[in-house]
């Protein structure tokens, strides 16, 4: 029988510390934090190998009086609450007093303090747990602390830090966040001597944006603002055609804090709902203001998630503001001209998209009238105005009640992303010689061949009928097939690249222009670190300074999709956690993203050629019946189901 002891100390914050701190950047952000918290305006973050080697921080905030110094790193010591009712109305990043200890705990760590007050400072050092004595120190007003060889006795732990270039990627995150809610405060960051960034106090916010995410993002945003029942929203949303593949870019800062939160991401997501395509994300950066009772921050270790009080009625708020923003922006003057003119074409062409258009506009009027004026939402927000308006307005201001134009962008993404689609499935199509239909005439097309087998065996009629622009309907000798055509198209493509990278004969296409693509930190260090993997797949990449990568070569067989977006989704892949560790895995998972984003969607609409193209090639591949995911890529009624169902047995 196992007998009950109490663990010693020594094991209960190593347990705690394995709850806060679990790599490098957490550390900077728990320091970061208490030096946003002793009212730093400047703030110093220098890094070596990724953390794993030193993370110092330095700040100009209160400091710490020296006979309180043993008490900083002393488990549940806060100077930040008192008692069990300060913790529903918490309005500093910390309150827990568990960083410090932890952090000392499975460290080399050194802390230098003075409050402005006091003529000297004074230095604490602990060693994995082992507290030294205090001894006076020259210091300048503020606080310094240093972080070396994290995970001292904790080998395990350390074992599984990942390479540096990674490591540093997370901690440029948990700075980029922090940064980015407090604008008021001079940041800088420091790798190997190297300087990452370097953000002046007191910018506006937007400056900010623009510093941590480039110029050309920062431009185009649209500022959305609104407050209901306590609960003030401001901040920026990008406009639809600055979209990515996941939701890093939502930066949620509730009372200065980062978060993360699902009903709220939701609230965006449905706030672009036929805005964007099916697997793109909205970027934003909203601050949401309210008492701090109204918010529990104290339900996560690392209180990056938080319980509001009324979620449904903050969700309610996001999704009216923006949707009412959206209904008076004219989206289309965030339009660069390239898309521009493939919108103009588009419209002079009488395209099928202006149906689409005019779909979303009514689509959009009627959600307007159904959910009313959202809550404290002023039914006639002001127009937008843009400093650089490219509209030729004269005076910056855009008039409301544009709504036709304002759906142009999206559709004509759409427009040029199927057309896309639509090349890379010809560019695989061993063309149907014998097609002697013409476009146009489909129905009658389809009357005509039904009764011929189709040379490629199987589908019969060689052609077959679309319905909702997503599946295929085809007969053949059994019955009647309904396709998927994403879920097919998808499958071939997975297995054509898979057969080239197994035969190591993936074609790349030197791009005669590289070209930089910006990426969070985490990503850069990401795709970096498996830049070999990605080069087999046919995309070369180099280092070019900051967190920005350079492409050099292109999979020819994704010529048609655009380069900057297949390596943004790439990365947001390789950054995500939970990665398989074995490489042919990643490989295979890789693979399997490329095809689907190199494949037509639900929702394109094809010719009668690239629906034979098509069903043509659904013969060579091994798998048919399967998209890489393994969902079904068609369903067959049989004739005799079919008679059954229609009682004629
Ligand atoms: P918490 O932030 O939850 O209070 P920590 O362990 O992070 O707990 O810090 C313990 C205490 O040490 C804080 O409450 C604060 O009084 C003090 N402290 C930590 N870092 C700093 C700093 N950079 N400047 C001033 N005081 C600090
Ligand atoms: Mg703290």
């Amino acid at each position: 029988m196992a007998t009950i002891t109490q663990l010693p100390p020594g094991v209960v914050n190593k347990i705690a510390a394995g709850e806060v701190i679990d790599r490098p950047a957490s550390v900077v952000k728990e320091l970061v934090e208490n030096s946003l918290d002793a009212g730093a305006s400047r703030v110093e973050v220098t890094v070596e190998r990724g953390g794993s080697e030193l993370i110092r921080v330095a700040d100009d905030g209160c400091g710490i009086a020296a006979d309180e110094l043993r008490l900083a790193v002393a488990p549940h010591a806060t100077s930040k609450i008192r008692d069990a009712d300060d913790l529903f109305r918490v309005s500093t990043l910390g309150f827990r007093g568990e960083a410090l200890a932890s952090i000392a705990e499975v460290s080399q760590f050194r802390l230098i303090s003075r409050p402005a007050d006091c003529d000297a400072g004074a230095m604490l050092e602990v060693h994995g747990g082992r507290i030294d004595e205090v001894v006076p120190c020259g210091s300048p007003p503020g606080t310094t602390i240093e972080v070396r060889t994290l995970f001292v006795n904790t080998p395990v732990r350390r074992k599984f830090l990942r390479t540096t270039q990674t490591e540093m990627g997370h901690v440029g995150d948990a700075v980029v966040r922090l940064a980015l809610a407090h604008p008021e405060v001079h940041f800088s960051l420091a790798h190997q001597k190297r300087r990452v960034y370097d953000l002046p106090a007191g910018e506006s916010w937007l400056a900010r944006i623009a510093r941590l995410f480039g110029g050309e993002l920062a431009d185009q945003l649209i500022p959305v603002e609104s407050e209901d029942g306590g609960v003030r929203l401001s901040g920026y949303v990008a406009s639809p055609n600055h979209s990515r593949g996941n939701q890093r870019m939502q930066f949620l800062l509730v009372n200065g804090r980062f978060i993360r939160d699902r009903a709220l991401q939701h609230a965006l997501s449905e706030a672009y709902r036929g805005l964007l395509m099916h697997g793109r994300f909205p970027i934003a950066f909203l601050r949401l203001e309210m008492s701090p009772e109204a918010v529990d921050v104290n339900v996560h270790p690392t209180k990056l998630e938080v319980r509001f009080q009324d979620s449904g009625r903050i969700y309610s708020q996001l999704l009216g503001t923006l949707r009412t923003r959206f209904l008076t922006a004219d989206l289309s003057t965030s339009l660069d001209p390239s898309r521009a003119a493939v919108a103009r074409e588009a419209e002079d062409a009488g395209d099928p998209a202006d149906d689409a258009r005019r779909e979303l506009v009514e689509w959009a009027q009627a959600e307007m009238a159904r959910n009313d004026t959202p809550r404290g939402i002023s039914p006639e927000a002001p127009p937008l105005k843009f400093g650089d308006s490219e509209t030729g307005a004269s005076d910056g201001l855009l008039t409301l009640n544009r709504l036709p134009r304002a759906w142009t962008p999206a559709e004509a993404k759409a427009e040029e992303q199927r057309r896309a689609a639509a090349e890379a499935l010809y560019a695989f199509a061993p063309r149907p010689e014998a097609s002697t239909s013409s476009p146009g005439d489909s129905a009658e097309a389809a009357d005509e061949s039904s009764s011929r087998t189709s040379p490629a065996g199987g589908v019969r009629g060689g052609r077959a009928l679309q319905v909702h622009n997503r599946y295929l309907i085809a007969e053949n000798e059994e019955g009647v097939l309904v396709i998927d055509q994403h879920a097919l198209h998808e499958r071939i493509l997975y297995e054509q690249l898979r057969d080239k990278i197994l035969s190591g004969a993936v074609e790349s296409q030197a791009l005669l222009v590289p070209e930089p693509v910006d990426l969070a930190p985490s990503e850069a260090a990401a795709v970096l670190e498996q830049r070999e993997l990605l080069a087999r797949l046919g995309m070369k990449i180099e280092p070019f300074g900051g967190d920005t990568v350079l492409l050099t070569s292109f999979p020819a067989m994704l010529a048609n999709l655009k380069p900057d977006d297949v390596v943004r989704s790439m990365a947001a892949q390789l950054a995500e956690g939970g990665k398989p560790p074995d490489r042919r895995d990643l490989l295979d998972e890789l693979l399997h993203s490329m095809s689907c984003k190199a494949a037509i969607k639900a929702g394109d609409r094809l010719t009668p050629e690239e629906i034979d193209a098509l069903l043509e090639q659904r013969h060579l591949v091994q798998d048919s019946h399967h998209c890489p995911h393994g969902r079904p890529t068609s369903l067959v009624f049989t004739r005799e189901e079919l008679d059954r169902q229609f009682k004629r047995t």
